[in-house]
């Protein structure tokens, strides 16, 4: 029986593994960590469960607009990291059980090249051990990308895996970087009740999301206080005696502003550095490992994916790049085939997003269709009253054949329901199928026919 080894129990790691061994191979994973990687235990997972906990409170908060009176609701800390601890870890066991019953053999330890298909693992307790194996994966996903101005030390300067585990709430919060991280972070701050301002090197956050999406977040996050300092830049950090003052470099010029905690959210990088990939003659380029659309590196039998090969640095890409990567070392003639990658921002209310944004649509297209519902039209959505009213449906179709292009949507269950924009666009569907589809009412889906609707010149409810 051939063996793979595959390095990193992350998504792209442990569904490569998952994939190799239903396929027969007899399959090793090496993780230094903890199955599930980032994203189980330093990301999605205990960051969605800190949502949904600050979602409560605040729908808690906003009881008596519902007929409720008296609701309250005070923030416990502990038993909100509890709560997200015993989320993690269920569904680390489920993880665990599934590598056991597919008969995954799983190697607590750091593994690096010594030669092309010689991999060292080092162990916990500093035993090396040497597998010679012809097929390998690498799946060793990414990490917090550091910024020299504000060194990170897991007390005072958070990374977004520190910030998950910090004892009590702060009163206030600096997030550098309102890229997807920070903005979750700072929407549930500030939903708790912290004090949040959020530095962004850009004249806009949310780089990558749709134009107008991120305007509204902006503002919508801005109406509950958040503070945005757009085209800033920290310059220096202090420690004061318990707090942090930090310098700002800003458009009105240099400005200083005194908080609890910082978090450090400008960007992740693939977590090759330790990996001695010069050793296989594995090339990197721009700091990501170099695959063809296979996923096979400059090397033969040497296979990557996930973080590890760049952008999109997304769970749910790296669940389809691990299984392809696996399916190709076990010898099929499989490439990576283009799918739509929907792009969710859990902030509140939610924004999601999938295939071009309006911009884009209109510089690759030039003739496109822009169909909008606004969701303070969608009477489910007023009825959640989640402050998603302020919401939209958009989708962009091209404007010639109709195929759509792009759907954006910000409100509330935007990332559950833009698997209706990837379910049209993965199978090029057009703007008149989609005002063809019947939507059940009430339902905020509703609100994406209506905006196809309007697209093709037959609005409906608006
Ligand atoms: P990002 O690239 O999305 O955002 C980083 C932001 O920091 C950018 O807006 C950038 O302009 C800004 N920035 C960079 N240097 C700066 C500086 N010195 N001062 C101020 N701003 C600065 O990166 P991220 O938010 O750290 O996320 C990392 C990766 O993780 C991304 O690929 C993201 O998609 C992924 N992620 C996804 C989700 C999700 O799907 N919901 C959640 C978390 C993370």
């Amino acid at each position: 029986m051939s063996t793979i080894a595959v390095i990193g129990g992350g998504p792209a790691g442990y569904v490569a593994a998952l994939t190799a061994a239903r396929k027969g191979l007899k399959t090793i994973v090496i993780e230094e960590g903890e199955l599930g990687g980032t994203c189980l235990n330093r990301g999605c997972i205990p960051t969605k469960a800190l949502v949904k906990s600050a979602s409560v409170y605040s729908l808690l908060k906003s009881a008596h607009k519902f007929g409720v009176a008296n609701a309250g609701g005070e923030v416990k800390w502990e038993q909100v990291q509890e709560r997200k601890r015993k989320i993690v870890e269920g569904l680390r066991r489920g993880l665990q059980s599934l590598m056991k019953e597919a008969g995954i053999r799983v190697v607590q330890g750091k593994a690096a090249f010594q030669a092309e298909h010689k991999l060292e693992v080092i162990s916990k307790s500093g035993d090396v051990s040497l597998l010679d194996i012809d097929r390998i994966i690498i799946a060793s996903g990414s990490t917090v990308k550091p910024l020299k101005e504000c060194a990170i030390d897991e007390k005072n300067i958070l990374s977004s895996t520190g910030i998950l585990a910090i004892p009590q709430l702060p009163q206030s919060l600096l997030v550098i970087g309102g890229g997807v991280i920070g903005l979750e972070f700072a929407s549930i701050f500030n939903t708790l009740g912290v004090e949040v301002i959020v530095v962004e090197a850009l004249p806009h956050i949310l780089p990558g999301i749709d134009e107008e999406a991120g305007s509204l977040i902006a503002a919508l996050l801005g109406k509950r206080g958040v503070k945005f300092k757009l085209s800033a830049k920290v310059l220096r950090v202090d420690h004061l005696s318990g707090k942090m003052s930090v310098q700002l470099q800003t458009s009105k010029g240099i400005e200083e502003v005194v908080v609890d905690k910082i978090l450090v959210a400008v960007g992740r990088i693939p977590n090759i550095s330790e990996l001695r990939l010069e050793k296989a003659g594995v090339t990197v380029e721009k700091g990501q490992i170099k695959v063809d659309k296979s996923l096979k590196t400059s090397v033969e039998g040497i296979y990557a994916a996930g973080d590890v090969i760049g952008n999109p640095m997304l769970a749910h890409a790296a669940f389809i790049e691990g299984a392809t990567a696996a399916m190709a070392a076990s010898g099929e003639a499989v490439e990576m085939q283009g799918q739509a990658i929907p792009a969710c921002v859990y902030t509140i209310p939610e924004v999601a997003q999938v295939g071009l944004t309006e911009k884009e649509a209109r510089e690759l297209y030039g003739n496109v269709k822009v169909g909008k519902y606004p969701l303070r039209a969608n009477g489910k959505a007023l009825i959640e009253d989640e402050g998603g009213e302020e919401g939209f449906i958009k989708i962009i179709s091209d404007g010639k054949y109709g195929e759509v292009l792009g759907v954006v949507m910000v409100g509330p269950h935007a990332t559950e329901l833009i698997g209706l924009g990837v379910l049209a666009i993965n199978n090029e569907l057009t703007i008149e199928q989609l005002a063809d589809t019947v939507q059940a009412h009430p339902t905020i889906c509703e609100a994406a026919r209506e905006a196809a609707l309007i697209a093709v010149g037959r609005p409906l409810h608006i």
